[in-house]
C-alpha cells in the first residue's frame, strides 16, 4: 500500500504530494512520537504505579478479582504495573498497530503474556462477552489519554464509552480524577501572539502609525490550544491578576459526559490590570484520597524541586476574546466552555442580578473572522510585534530605498511593503509602487485581509498585491517597470526548517528577468550557522529508556531508533529553543553562505570541517539556524541572539524554530569519552532545497 504525504517543496514554496511506502507514515509517527518522553517521565510513572497498586489492593480487599482495562496501552507499561501489583487479568487496548505489536513483544519479554491480553483496536470497537475481546467488564480502569489541554486526545468520549460498555459500575479508576486550574494574567509578550500592535515608523515626513483594521481588533482568534513550556517564561514577562483557581474536575470512576458544556467560577483580581490571558494546567489524582498527585503546575505555583521536565504535557495559554481592564477586588466571572476536544475561555464582569445564575448560554468556540489568525500563526504575530526586529528592517529599508525605487516584496504576510511605502513612497507619487505577493497557497483568500488593512491605514492603491507565483510574474504586473529593490524577510508559512525560507532565493532567481541591472536585494545574503550543544532536557525525547520502573522497554527503544534511521540519513528537526534550554559546547560557527545578489547555482553547496569543543559537557546534538544580512551592516538572526560566555547559556530568537540534529550518541546512548571536536559534513542540495548533514564525534 502507498500513502501520500504532503510536503512543501522549498524550491517552489508550494505543497507537493509525494508517494511514500506504507512504512513511511508509521516511521514518522514513531520517530517523532512522545513515547520516549513519557517513558522518561519518572514522576508520572512512579505515581501511576502507586495509584495502580492502591487500586488493585482496594479491589482485593473487597474480595474481588482485579480485572484491569488499560485503554491506550502504548508499550504496555501500565498493564505490566497492574499485573505486577497483583491484578488477575489485564485487557490492554491499543489502536495504533505498530504500538500494539510492540506491546505484545514487551509484555512477553517481561513475562506477563498469561496476564495481559493486548487488543489492537480502538476502545470503542472492543466487545465484551464469552466470545468477545473481553470475557467480562473490568473493575479497574487505567488510562493515560491526556494531552496538555487534558481532553484534546479524546479522553472524554473514550471514558464515556468505557463506562457504558466496558467497565463495571463503581469501578476503580487510575487516575481517579483530573482538575483543571486557571490563573488570569496580563502579559504583553503573550498577548502579542494574538493581536497585532500598532507599528510606529519614523518616516521623512513625520511618524506614521500602522494600525490593524477593526475586524482584527475584535476577532476572537483561533480555537486551537497554544501549548508551551510555561516554565521557560520568566516572571518578568507576565503579571498575575488572580490567584490560581480550580476551573473544573472530571471524576473518571463515574460515568463521564463528553457533550459540550460550560463551567463558571467567580474571581476577584488580586491586582488591577488588563486581563488578556488565561494560563491553565491540570493535575491528576491517582487515588480518591488525592494523596498521589501528579501536577503540571508551573514554577511559581509549586516548589522547583517538585518540577519534572516533560514535553508530552505542558501548560496552556488561552487568549481572552478581548482585553478587559479589571480592578483589584471587583467581582468577575470566568467561564470555561468545552466541546469534546477543546476548551476556551470568556471573562464577564459580574452584575448584581446575574450573581445567582449560572452561565447557561455556552459561548461558541472562537472562529477567526479577520483572517489574520489564519495568515499568521502565534509565533508570527510575535515576530511582527517585535519592535526591535521591526526597527532593523526599517533601518535597512531606509538605507536601500530611493525616491524612485520600484520595490517588490516576496514573503508571506509581510508588513515590509507597508514599511517600504512609508519610507519612500511620499517622494515617488507615481513611480514607486510597492508590490507584494502575500501567499502562494490558496487555502483562503488573504486579499480581503489586506484590503481591510490598507483601508484602515489609508493605503488603498498605494500597494499592489500581485497574485502570481514568481515564475509567472509578467512585466504588466509591474507596469512594465524593472524592480530596483527586491525585499523579503524572508518568511514563508510552508517552511518547516530554517533553511526552507531560502525559497526567497529561488523566487529571486525566478524573477531575475524583471530585476534592474543595479537591483538591490534585501536581504543581500544569508548564512547558515551551527553550534554544538548540551540540552538541559530536550535530549530525553530522543533518548532510549532501557528499564522503566523495573520493566524492560528496550523493544520500544529499538523501534524508535529504527524509525529515526529509517531514511538512513537522519534528519534535523525543528524545535523552538527558547522553550528548551541548552548550553553551548562550541562557539557558534558560520558553515554556509547564500548570496542573494546572484541566482541559485546549479551545483550543490557543501562544506566540511571540524568544530572545537570549548566547554565540558555531553554533546547531545547540533543546533542550526539562519541569519539574514539585510544590508552590509544589519543582520537578523533567526537562531542565537546571545551567548553568555562563562556558562555557555544561550538565548534564542523567541519567534522562530531552530533546527536540531540529535547525535547518534543520544539515540543509542553510547558512552563517549569527552570528545574535543566534532567534524561535520553539510550539503545544501540546490535541486531540492534541502540540507543533508552528518556529524562525527
Ligand atoms: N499507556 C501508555 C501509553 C500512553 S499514550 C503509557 O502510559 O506509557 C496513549 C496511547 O493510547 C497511544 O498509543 C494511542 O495510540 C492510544 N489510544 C488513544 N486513544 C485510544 C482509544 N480510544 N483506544 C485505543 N487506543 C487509544
Amino acid at each position: 500500500m502507498k500513502t501520500f504525504c504532503g510536503r512543501a517543496n522549498p524550491t517552489t514554496g508550494s505543497m507537493e504530494w509525494l508517494e511514500e511506502g506504507e512504512d513511511y507514515d508509521y516511521h514518522q509517527e514513531i520517530a517523532r512520537s512522545r513515547y520516549a518522553d513519557m517513558l522518561h517521565d519518572k514522576d508520572r510513572n512512579v505515581k501511576y504505579y502507586q495509584g495502580i497498586r492502591a487500586a488493585v489492593s482496594r479491589v482485593k480487599e473487597r474480595g474481588e478479582k482485579a480485572i484491569v482495562l488499560d485503554i491506550g496501552t502504548g508499550t504496555g507499561l501500565l498493564s505490566m504495573m497492574a499485573a505486577s501489583a497483583g491484578a488477575d487479568f489485564c485487557y490492554a487496548i491499543e489502536v495504533f498497530k505498530p504500538m500494539a505489536n510492540a506491546a505484545v513483544k514487551i509484555v512477553e519479554k517481561n513475562g506477563f503474556s498469561d496476564k495481559i491480553k493486548v487488543i489492537n483496536k480502538h476502545s470503542t470497537e472492543v466487545t465484551v462477552g464469552p466470545d468477545g475481546d473481553m470475557q467480562c467488564r473490568a473493575n479497574i480502569l487505567v488510562t493515560e489519554l491526556f494531552d496538555t489541554e487534558l481532553i484534546g486526545e479524546g479522553a472524554l468520549p473514550t471514558y464515556e464509552h468505557a463506562h457504558k460498555y466496558l467497565v463495571q459500575e463503581g469501578c476503580e479508576a487510575v487516575p481517579h480524577r483530573a482538575t483543571v486550574y486557571v490563573q488570569l494574567v496580563e502579559s504583553r509578550r503573550m498577548w502579542s501572539w494574538k493581536k497585532l500592535f500598532p507599528v510606529h515608523v519614523e518616516a521623512e515626513d513625520g511618524e506614521k502609525i500602522l494600525v490593524p483594521p477593526s475586524e482584527m481588533e475584535n476577532c476572537p482568534g483561533l480555537a486551537s490550544v497554544c501549548d508551551i513550556q510555561l516554565n521557560q517564561m520568566p516572571s518578568s514577562d507576565f503579571s498575575t491578576l488572580s490567584d490560581v483557581v480550580k476551573m473544573f474536575s472530571v471524576d473518571f470512576s463515574k460515568p463521564v459526559q463528553s457533550a459540550s458544556t460550560c463551567y463558571r467560577v467567580q474571581l476577584e483580581p488580586v491586582k488591577s490590570g488588563k486581563a488578556q490571558i488565561v494560563l491553565s494546567w491540570w493535575d491528576i489524582d491517582m487515588d480518591p484520597s488525592g494523596m498521589i498527585n501528579c501536577s503540571m503546575a508551573p514554577y511559581w505555583v509549586k516548589p522547583t524541586s517538585a518540577l519534572q521536565w516533560r514535553d508530552h504535557w505542558m501548560q496552556c495559554v488561552y487568549f481572552l476574546p478581548h482585553e478587559e481592564p479589571v480592578l483589584q477586588g471587583e467581582k468577575l466571572y470566568l467561564t470555561a466552555c468545552r466541546d469534546e476536544y477543546s476548551v476556551w475561555y470568556n471573562l464577564q464582569k459580574a452584575r448584581a442580578e446575574e450573581e445567582e445564575h449560572k452561565a447557561d448560554v455556552c459561548v461558541e468556540s472562537p472562529v477567526c473572522r479577520c483572517r489574520a489568525h489564519l495568515l499568521w500563526n502565534r509565533p508570527r504575530f510575535g515576530a511582527l510585534n517585535d519592535q526591535s526586529r521591526t526597527r532593523q528592517y526599517i533601518e535597512s529599508l531606509r538605507k536601500v530605498l530611493k525616491t524612485d525605487s520600484v520595490c517588490l516584496c516576496i514573503s508571506d504576510g509581510s508588513l515590509l511593503p507597508v514599511l517600504a511605502h512609508y519610507l519612500g513612497a511620499k517622494q515617488v507619487q507615481h513611480a514607486g509602487s510597492g508590490c507584494m505577493q502575500p501567499s502562494r497557497i490558496d487555502l483562503y483568500h488573504p486579499h480581503e485581509l489586506w484590503q481591510a488593512f490598507f483601508k484602515a491605514n489609508n493605503l488603498e492603491d498605494k500597494i499592489k498585491i500581485i497574485e502570481a507565483r514568481p515564475e509567472l510574474l509578467k512585466p504588466s504586473h509591474l507596469e512594465d517597470k524593472k524592480i530596483s529593490v527586491l525585499v523579503g524577510e524572508p518568511f514563508f508559512t510552508t517552511s518547516l526548517l530554517p533553511w526552507h525560507n531560502l525559497y526567497f532565493w529561488y523566487a529571486r532567481t525566478a524573477v531575475s528577468s524583471h530585476l534592474a541591472s543595479n537591483v538591490t536585494v534585501l536581504p543581500q545574503s544569508a548564512s547558515l550557522h551551527m553550534m554544538i550543544v548540551q540540552f538541559q532536557d530536550l535530549w530525553r525525547i530522543r533518548s532510549p529508556c532501557g528499564i522503566c520502573e523495573g520493566f524492560d522497554v528496550r523493544t520500544m527503544d529499538d523501534m524508535i531508533k529504527d524509525s529515526l534511521n529509517f531514511r538512513e540519513s537522519k534528519e534535523a528537526e525543528p524545535h523552538p529553543l527558547w522553550e528548551y534550554p541548552c548550553k553551548s559546547l562550541s562557539e557558534p560557527q558560520e558553515v554556509l553562505t547564500f548570496d542573494f545578489t546572484k541566482t541559485v547555482p546549479q551545483h550543490c553547496l557543501s562544506t566540511e570541517g571540524s568544530v572545537k569543543l570549548v566547554r565540558k559537557g555531553k554533546s547531545h546534538g547540533a543546533v542550526l539556524w539562519m541569519e539574514y544580512h539585510l544590508t552590509a551592516d544589519i543582520s537578523v538572526s533567526t537562531g542565537l541572539m546571545q551567548l553568555s560566555n562563562e556558562k555557555g547559556n544561550c538565548e534564542w530568537n523567541p519567534h522562530c524554530k531552530q533546527a536540531v540534529y540529535f547525535f547518534s550518541s543520544v539515540i543509542e546512548s553510547e558512552i563517549l569519552s569527552d570528545p574535543t571536536a566534532v567534524t561535520y559534513d553539510i550539503k545544501f542540495d540546490t535541486k531540492t532545497g534541502e540540507i543533508a548533514m552528518d556529524f562525527k564525534l
